[in-house]
């Protein structure tokens, strides 16, 4: 089996009331949790890398490792771009073998949105490739993309039909209250429950709604999905770690965006936390241990446990993978 493109897994999960996750991958281990858990509930999935991803573990690398992955699962997997910002970055995943891309022009004015999302589909439709591209801005930081809660905006449902009539783009993130990076809010944007917990404030699925009236049966896409784990936030804490006060978005809100017209979720922080936690509780635990395989087995184990968690309970998509057709 080969890569696959998101086109069939979007349609499915569309019409299934489910949605993909998409996690952020950059080395062996991350690829490998993941996976095997994808493989366990039989879940389609699509694993995406960062310009700073690419950057940190090279194209070839990162290539390489997931199409170990589906030699060794046979799972349906989608290899996407994740946060392209120029046309030449998304021509060079293009033609390095990646089989959906996404073009992040949404920090420019709508008009050259267009014009350069236009520019990557033309391009990635003659190579067989898809594309997502983004109307609105989180707030947040990941890796190179840095918006600033001040800077930030929910996408402006009537500028969404003439955006995917013009670009052609397969699917389109839209901003409705996620974020990016741990830190998704401000404890002043927040309220807290009894337990003194930070609670953020609801997705808009207002503006969700009007963007499905106006594009029916078109995937959506929502960036910043990690839900912040406050498991690992605390196993982070314990041992000499200072997250104070990150927070993300609630798993249910997540569940409900899955059953609409969201069909691609993006997962990152989450694995971070797991990983970071399981590695600061190893090293506390065992200080006198040094070999890496030792404390990067049980983070492996971890975000296993977590990805598998959230492809059943959350995306709602295990069980899936064996209906694709296009494998
Ligand atoms: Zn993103």
């Amino acid at each position: 089996m080969a890569l696959v493109s998101s086109k069939e897994m979007f349609e499915k999960a569309y019409n299934g009331g489910y949605a993909i996750g998409a996690f952020n991958v950059n080395n062996m281990e991350i690829i490998q949790g993941i996976t095997e858990a994808a493989q366990e509930v039989d879940a389609p999935l699509i694993l995406q890398v960062s310009k700073g991803a690419r950057a940190y573990a090279n194209h070839t690398y990162l290539l390489k490792l997931v199409e170990a992955a589906i030699a060794e699962t046979g799972l349906p997997i989608c290899l996407h771009l994740d946060h392209g910002d120029t046309f030449e970055l998304c021509k060079s995943c293009i033609d390095g073998g990646f089989t959906s891309v996404m073009i992040d022009a949404s920090s420019k004015p709508f008009a050259e949105n267009i014009e350069l999302t236009r520019k990557v589909v033309d391009y990635a439709h003659e190579h067989g490739v898809v594309v997502e591209a983004e109307l609105g801005a989180l707030a947040g930081i990941e890796d190179d993309v840095k918006v600033s809660v001040e800077e930030s905006h929910y996408t402006h449902p009537e500028e969404v039909q003439e955006f995917v009539e013009k670009t052609g783009c397969d699917s389109l993130a839209i901003a409705i209250g996620t974020s990016h990076g741990a830190y998704k809010f401000t404890a002043a944007q927040c309220t807290r429950n009894e337990k003194g917990e930070l609670v953020p404030p609801p997705l808009r699925f207002d503006i969700l709604d009007e963007v499905v009236q106006r594009l029916p049966g078109f995937p959506i896409v929502l960036h910043g999905s990690s839900s912040v784990p406050q498991q690992y936030v605390k196993m982070i804490n314990e041992n000499g770690g200072k997250m104070p006060d990150a927070v993300g978005i609630p798993e249910e809100q997540l569940r409900q965006a899955a059953r609409s017209a969201v069909c691609k979720i993006n997962i990152d922080s989450d694995l971070r936390l797991a990983m970071t936690g399981t590695i600061r509780q190893f090293f506390t635990e065992h200080p006198d241990k040094f070999d890496p395989r030792e404390y990067l087995k049980p983070a492996r184990a971890n975000i296993k446990e977590l990805v598998k968690h959230k492809l059943v309970d959350v995306l709602g998509c295990a069980g899936h993978a064996h209906e694709l057709t296009n494998k």
